[in-house]
This record gives structure tokens, sequence and C-alpha cells, in this order.
């Protein structure tokens, strides 16, 4: 995709082109749609996201969120549809899942970095180890190379004097900016968080939200399902509104939080605010 600079009036002249003015698009997810037991929880959900976004996933619980971002790094295997991650896809035609396609995932996820609700550290391991852990046995990197990069990691989300403590004797907030820290230790292209800040109180959630804000500056692209309809505005490039299964509206901040077109956005925003 390149970016059109031909309505720009004051630089009339030759349309520039090639790769400078090209944005790129990290992830592509297309007509994804997943059936559990008869029930239709996508349909046809396909969502575009350039190198260096932030997207906040809203809308109502139950609504397909946490399945469509799970799809996106096939831990949910989509029934039909395509998602595409840097320079690994994978199309699904409603067939069994083989384990051909199993390798394939694995390949795809390793573009992925995910954080859920729930932390999820490995409880036995201290904070450093679990940030070296999924290099060392993944990419088979020498410890001292990943054990400096991970230092990196913990000064960066604020943890640098917490490395050798447990999961257990840290905070929710400490333990959520670790998960991010192992996260991006794999050098992800693209982050997922289901819900980041849910099981945090609001002070520590603030914590959380602002080493998203950090990354965001450093232009890792950040995708975010979220109730945190004031990180959503402030913090995103766009909002998907999500019901029943759709996508019901995509936009900036402002269009989707003042002027949303559709009626069903402004009734669940007006709801949340
Ligand atoms: P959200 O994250 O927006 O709250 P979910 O993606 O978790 O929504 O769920 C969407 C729908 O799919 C819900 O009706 C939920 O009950 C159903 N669902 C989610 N996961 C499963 C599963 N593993 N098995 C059966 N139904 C599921
Ligand atoms: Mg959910």
């Amino acid at each position: 995709e390149t970016t059109s600079f031909s309505d720009n009036q004051e630089n009339a002249g030759p349309v520039p082109t090639g790769p400078a003015f090209s944005v790129e698009t990290v992830l592509r997810a297309e007509s994804i749609c997943k059936t559990f037991d008869g029930h239709r929880v996508l349909r046809n959900v396909s969502l575009t996201v350039e190198r260096g976004e932030l997207v906040s996933i809203i809308g109502p619980s139950g609504c397909g969120k946490s399945t469509f971002l799970r799809c996106l790094n096939f831990l949910e295997i989509p029934d039909t549809g395509a998602v595409t991650i840097a320079d690994d896809s994978i199309r699904r035609d409603g067939g069994p899942w083989r384990s051909s396609d199993e390798a394939q995932a694995h390949q795809l996820r390793a573009h992925v970095g995910m954080v859920f609700q729930s932390f999820n550290l490995f409880p036995h391991r201290t904070v450093l180890d679990n940030v070296m852990l999924a290099p060392q046995v993944v990419k088979h990197v020498a410890a001292s190379v990943i054990e400096a990069e991970a230092r990196d990691l913990l000064a960066k989300v604020g943890l640098e004097a917490a490395a050798l403590r447990y999961p257990a004797t840290l905070s929710g907030g400490q333990q959520q900016r670790a998960a991010i820290a192992r996260a991006l230790a794999m050098r992800p292209d693209v982050m997922l968080y289901d819900e980041p800040t849910s099981a945090l109180d609001p002070r520590v959630a603030e914590e959380v939200l602002e080493v998203m804000r950090a990354l965001d500056r450093e232009g890792m692209t950040q995708i975010v399902v979220t109730h945190d309809m004031r990180f959503a505005r402030a913090a995103s490039d766009r909002i998907v509104f999500m019901e029943a299964g759709e996508i019901v509206e995509i936009g900036d901040p402002d269009e989707i939080y003042v002027n949303a077109h559709d009626p069903r956005t402004r009734e669940f925003l007006g709801a949340s605010l």
C-alpha cells in the first residue's frame, strides 16, 4: 500500500512513490469466522494494522473480542479466513487442522507477544528467568547475551530491582509489567493484550498503561482488548468496536467517541462513559 500525496495542493508536482512513502502492514486478518458448538462467535472479522499503531478493541462482554485476539496467533483456530503477520500467513478453508498447520502457526506465533489479564508468569522462576526463558529455549542464544537484553527490558518496564524476585512477591502491576517484558524478549512484531489491566486497581493499572504508552512512542505495534475507555480514547491510533461477533466500526478515537456513525457504537459508549 502506498500513501498518495496527489491531493496535497501545496506539493503539486511528481507524486512521490517508493518505499519511503509506503506504510508497512504488520498484521492483516481477513474474514475470520469462528464457531463454538454451532454458535457463530466471529463473523467475517477483518482488520489491518500498520507498524507502530496502537489499536484498541472495545465492545460488550461476550461479543468475541478475546476469541478474535486469540485467533490472531492461533490460540484459537479460525474455521475460515486468513491471518498474515510480518511475512507469515495462514489461510483456513474450514478443513481439519493438521500438524503441518501447527508448524505454520508456530512460525506465526514467533512474531507475536501476548499478554493476558492474569499475568501467567512461571511461579517457580525469578522475574529475570521468566524473561530469559523463551529466547533461550526457542532461539538458542547464549544466556549471557539474553541476560543483558532481559535486564534492559526489565529496566524499560521499571523492574530492574526486581530481577531476582519471584512473581508471588510482586504486586499485580509489577507482575503484569514482567509479563510484558517477557513477551518483548522474543522481539515480536506485534504485541497483543487481552484486558491487561482488568485485574488491577486503577493506580497500579496506570503503571502498566504507561509502559504501553512508552512502547507506542518507540514504535511498537500493539493491539489491546480493553474496558478502559479513557486509555482507549487517549492512547489509541484507532479504535475497533465489536458487537455480536462483528466489527461494527473502526475509526480514530475522536471519530468513535464524538461522532460514531453506528447507533450500536453510540449506545455502547453512552453506557460506558
Ligand atoms: P469477549 O472477550 O468479547 O467477552 P469472548 O471472545 O470471550 O468474548 O467470547 C465470545 C463468545 O464465545 C461468548 O459467547 C463465549 O461464551 C463463547 N466462547 C468463548 N470461548 C469459548 C470456548 N472455548 N468454547 C465455547 N464457547 C466459547
Ligand atoms: Mg474477553
